[in-house]
């Protein structure tokens, strides 16, 4: 079998600090279970601009069409904040997903054992917690056209974006909704504003549609506004959520806090299999660049070795691997380290680099 091609975009802030923990669980990897990557390192965001004077080149974005699967760290920063919105970082980002049709965007939002106190709610409220939301990620307000800033005949200006959804854009989400939910507690809740949203109408009708196709998975609606309050009020009440761009974005950040710490989030983005079942993805951490402590050697590399977990579930079908990664992770936490965002009283501080080691030792003993 020809090796699996893998694009690493460490990109700005903490992400090459974060990648580089990747790195070692790659070399783990290939010399302990004979798992060989192609890995190819490139640049993405405030890095690349600085090089190419684009956030992205062609030349990456081939890459990336290339490969079987790309990680990446985070964009943005301050440095970056005042260039024109063409050149922004993020736009970066954005192209990535867009041109690589990455619709379908997952984030687990899972409680460690380990891990319950560092919530800022009640242990009992988020013990056990194990949810996914599943976010459209190039549909929706972000991407409609028109969008703009105007000036008015009076003088004042003002700026519009455009919320549109297709029901091929709505089916598409939904059954990758549906599949996830089959496979794990078998429970979907579409979340829409259909009682303000033309396109949240839309939304709930094509979702109802695609329900008795999956007998097996329990469908229910909920509005936006009613879903964050009930994230946390009783999360627990969820299995999948599945829902657009925007309330997504917000929704999946809302669900970060309840396991304490946005460095323990990985996400998958994943675009439709093609004729030959190949499937393009990206794997990202849910946190950004983190400029507060770029540098420092203290941020929380969990979040993006949990993506390349995600990695090798979903797009290399390798889920004994990324079982003994989760597993890893798990023992590494619950055998007291703990890096500053999770740090808890008679807990052992511990810096990225320190943190990313003791993972692959765990990996050592168990695999
Ligand atoms: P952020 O996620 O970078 O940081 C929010 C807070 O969480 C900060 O206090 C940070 O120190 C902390 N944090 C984040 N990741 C952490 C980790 N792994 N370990 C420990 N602490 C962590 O969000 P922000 O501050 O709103 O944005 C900073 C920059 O990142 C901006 O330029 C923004 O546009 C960009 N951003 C990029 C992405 C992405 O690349 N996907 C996502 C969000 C924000």
């Amino acid at each position: 079998m020809s090796n699996k091609k893998l694009l690493l975009l460490p990109g700005d802030g903490i992400g090459p600090e974060v990648m580089a923990q990747v790195k070692r669980v790659i070399d783990w990897m290939g010399k302990k279970r004979g798992i060989k990557f192609d890995v190819t390192e490139d640049l993405v965001g405030g890095a690349a601009y600085d090089k190419h004077g684009v956030p992205l080149t062609d030349a990456t974005m081939q890459k990336a069409m290339d490969s079987d699967a790309v990680i990446l760290g985070a964009v943005g920063g301050t440095k970056w904040d005042n260039l024109p919105f063409e050149v922004k970082p993020e736009r970066g980002l954005l192209r990535l997903r867009k041109d690589m049709d990455l619709f379908a965007n997952l984030r687990p939002a899972m409680v460690f054992d380990a891990l319950v106190e560092s919530s800022t709610l009640k242990p009992e409220v988020v013990q056990g917690l194990d949810i996914m939301i599943v976010r459209e990620l190039t549909g929706g307000v972000y991407f409609g056209q028109p969008k703009g800033i105007e000036t008015l005949p009076d003088g004042q200006r003002r700026g519009f974006d455009n919320q549109t959804y297709t029901t091929s854009e709505i089916v598409r989400i939904g059954r990758v909704a549906f599949e996830l939910a089959r496979k794990r507690g078998k429970k979907l809740c579409s979340v829409e504003k259909a009682n303000v949203m033309m396109s949240g109408v839309l939304w709930r009708e094509e979702m109802t549609k695609l329900g008795p196709q999956y007998p097996d998975v329990e469908l229910s609606h909920m509005f936006a506004d009613n879903c964050s309050m009930q994230l946390v009020r009783n999360p627990k009440q969820f299995d999948v959520i599945v829902t657009d761009n925007l309330f997504g974005d917000i929704l999946s950040d809302t669900a970060s806090m309840l396991t304490g710490s946005l460095g323990m989030l990985p996400s998958a983005s994943l675009g439709a299999p093609d004729a030959n079942g190949k499937m393009k993805a990206m794997y990202e951490p849910v946190h950004g660049s983190a400029p507060d402590i770029a540098g420092k050697d203290i941020a929380n590399p969990m979040a993006t070795i949990l993506s390349f977990s995600m990695c090798l579930r979903y797009s290399f079908d390798m889920a004994a691997e990324a079982d003994l990664i989760e597993q890893a992770a798990k023992n590494v936490l619950a055998g007291g380290l703990r890096t500053a965002d999770i740090m808890s009283p008679g807990k052992a501080k511990v810096s990225t680099g320190v943190m990313g080691e003791a993972l692959v030792r765990e990996l050592d003993k168990i695999g």
